[in-house]
């Protein structure tokens, strides 16, 4: 059996631990599979995995155990769990790519240290139906010895896998910082197509415009990331706070006309017009990352 091919094992049959399952058993591995409540594998079993009927059992049967479940507490119980069985715990790398704060990944890899279990952490930053395809991009922090020894096998999943280096929570001190991102980036969207609604606009008519517009929030990154990094905040070549605040002003006004809640719009203006108070009106907008991260 080539490394490529080294047996793995999958904890959590949720939507994401199916997949990444399914996209181990494609790539030609040995796959069991797990889940608390059983019998949720679906076409899995069809296709060639095996179900465990412990996690202990799973994490026994493979040189490589990924566990993706609702949450920290929940990786938490399948390792107390396992360690409730009777024998030895099995020393398969565990490869934790649940989604969870950073001090929960960190405490998970030093309570798998204690165990003697070896431990990755990652975050998964794609869809399901990503997986298995050249769209997936996975983030892992742990040691990187770890990483490069499963990189093989890990390559099954797809796309992109980036190693952020040794601490088991940077993964996730990424995710979170993403997720933030992403999460207020779509309650903005659709705060936006409510109001469009509210004024006879459909979202389908809107969204060649918001996608040419997200378009223009994505190119921006590089360069602000850089002005924040830099403490490089002049206005005086893009918007100033003062003028962003008035902007933010006149959506709020509109929403509050229009009966849509003003909460999310709100929200940007206090910190814009808080970041004015403080004496940053002739900043750009690089200076709010400063500002909120005080
Ligand atoms: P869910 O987040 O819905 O989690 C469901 C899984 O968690 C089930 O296998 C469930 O078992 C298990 N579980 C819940 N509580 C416990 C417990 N106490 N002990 C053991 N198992 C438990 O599933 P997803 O597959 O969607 O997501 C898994 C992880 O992947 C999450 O952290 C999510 O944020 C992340 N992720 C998911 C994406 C997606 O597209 N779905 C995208 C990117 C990341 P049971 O069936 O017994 O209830």
């Amino acid at each position: 059996m080539t490394m490529q091919h080294a047996p793995v094992s999958v904890l959590g049959m949720g939507p994401m631990g199916r997949a990444i399952a399914a996209a181990f058993l494609a790539a030609g591995h040995p796959t069991t599979v797990w889940n608390r409540t059983p019998g949720k594998a679906g076409d899995l079993i069809a296709r060639g995995a095996v179900e465990a009927g412990s996690p202990s059992a799973a994490l026994e049967a493979a040189e490589l155990a990924v566990v993706c479940v609702i949450d920290a507490d929940a990786v938490e119980a399948i390792v107390d769990g396992a360690v409730a069985e009777p024998g030895r715990l099995p020393t398969s790398t565990l490869v934790n790519l649940t989604s969870d704060g950073p001090g929960r990944a960190r405490e998970l890899a030093a309570k798998a240290g204690e165990l003697g279990v070896p431990y990755l952490d990652g975050s998964i930053m794609t869809p399901a139906a990503a997986i298995g395809t050249g769209a997936t991009r996975v983030l892992y922090s742990g040691p990187a010895e770890l990483f490069d020894r499963h990189r093989p096998a890990l390559a099954a999943l797809g796309g992109t896998a980036v190693h952020l280096g040794d601490d088991p929570g940077r993964a996730a001190s990424f995710d979170v910082a993403l997720l933030n991102l992403f999460w207020t980036s779509i309650a903005g969207l659709m705060h936006s197509f409510a109001l469009a609604a509210r004024q006879n606009v459909p979202a389908t008519a809107l969204a060649p415009h918001a996608q040419q517009m997200a378009g223009l929030v994505a190119d921006l990154v590089p360069g602000l990331a850089a002005d924040v990094d830099a403490g490089r905040f002049s206005g005086a070549d893009s918007a100033a706070l003062t003028s962003v605040a008035a902007s933010l002003g006149h959506i709020v006004h509109v929403l509050e006309e229009t009966g849509v809640p003003a909460d999310v719009t709100r929200a940007a203006k206090d910190t814009v017009d808080a970041a004015v108070a403080a004496g940053h009106g002739g900043d750009s907008a690089a200076r709010l990352a400063d500002f909120l991260g005080r």
